[in-house]
């Protein structure tokens, strides 16, 4: 099985859900692709460059896999590179594209898969443009092409066994539970993340918490480099939580009183862009949330400056390591925890007694 996201009948992005692996053999794959397609897909070969039927398509939409129908790319990420193969700044959603070190032809690089069937798509590399700084270079024969309008027509069957799945649970001895809702992800990053992970860990309805960098790339993704504020990393950090306790919007409200979202790259005596405050949104409806918050708390005059957090689609988190995680728990006495983030996690306490784990709900 494999976690990702897919389309539903009304056209929108949903999940992520299990699918099954779509796993067959050789003499079916050539059943169902091109000569053309069976040599990218599955014998992991490169088209000619600039001969791609989609390097030039510009019309709104979404690219799918050639070889299962998974949704790989928005034609919202796709830029013109100038290699000759269609070229997009990041997936539609992480979940979907696979990577893996690929040692060939003498180079070291990305190689980037269809994570439902394997399906060979092409590389990623680190000289694409902003926001990412990631080049995913695509084959036209692994792709499909959907145009926006037709979106509802790439509704994957698979939400309707999840759906079934589901209705056991909706119809069980606690009516009012209803079906349970997908557990949702967001990133924030907001200064140091010893201080907004322990602001967020003593929510209700929030999973987990966990330390990381969004913004830059994988190589870089460690403390060190991180530090020199040279790699576009944040530090951030990335909330699991269950919407049916804490919505999107609650989560928003915490992170602005989290932090002094008013600081351009920094917090405090942190400086540098890797404490820049940021909305690492990871879908439209995100980032549509995002920037009514913004909006709203600048028309309310809530804080003395203007807001400087940063919009930014979410292409990757990579979790801090390990001596990183829960660090304000593990090290309550630590002085910049007891000075710094613990009393912004107190803050939070103060302000939205509510959202507590353990507030009595209504
Ligand atoms: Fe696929």
């Amino acid at each position: 099985m494999v976690r990702v996201r897919v389309f539903d009948s009304r056209g929108e992005l949903v999940g992520p859900v299990e699918s099954p692996k779509v796993e067959l053999s050789d003499d079916q794959w050539r059943q169902r692709l091109t000569p053309q397609q069976f040599e990218v897909l599955r014998s992991k070969g490169t088209e000619r460059p600039f001969c791609g039927t989609l390097l030039d398509n510009k019309q709104q939409g979404v690219y799918t896999c050639a070889g299962c129908g998974l949704p790989l790319f928005s034609s919202d990420a796709k830029f013109n590179s100038g290699t000759g193969w269609p070229s997009f700044f990041q997936p539609i959603a992480n979940e979907n594209v696979a990577t893996e070190h690929d040692d060939s032809h003498g180079m070291r690089r990305t190689e980037i898969l269809c994570a439902r069937c394997d399906g060979h798509l092409g590389h990623v590399f680190d000289d694409g443009p902003r926001p990412t700084g990631l080049r995913f270079c695509l084959n036209s024969e692994s792709l499909n092409f959907t145009p926006s309008e037709q979106l509802a027509s790439l509704a994957d069957p698979i939400l309707e066994s999840v759906a079934a799945a589901r209705q056991p649970a909706a119809s069980g001895h606690n009516p009012k539970a209803g079906p349970s809702a997908a557990e949702e992800i967001a990133v924030f990053a907001g200064g140091c993340f010893w201080c907004t992970e322990a602001a967020f860990a003593q929510l209700a309805g929030v999973l987990d918490v966990e330390s990381g960098y969004a913004g830059g790339t994988a190589e870089t993704a460690n403390y060190e480099d991180v530090c020199t504020g040279q790699t576009g990393h944040a530090e951030a950090i990335r909330i699991r939580y269950n919407p049916a306790t804490i919505s999107f919007a609650q989560l928003l409200d915490v992170f602005f009183d989290a932090h002094d979202p008013t600081q351009l790259n920094r917090q405090g005596n942190d400086v540098g862009t890797q404490y820049r405050s940021a909305i690492l949104f990871a879908d439209e409806p995100q980032r549509r949330a995002a920037e009514a918050k913004i909006a709203e708390l600048a028309a309310a005059r809530a804080f003395p400056r203007p807001i400087v957090t940063t919009l930014e689609p979410l292409a990757a988190f990579y979790p801090a390591e390990e001596y990183h995680q829960d660090y304000a728990e593990k090290n309550p006495n630590q002085p910049y925890v007891r000075y710094h983030s613990l009393p912004k996690a107190c803050a939070v306490r103060e302000k939205h007694p509510e959202l507590m784990r353990g507030a009595a709900s209504h």
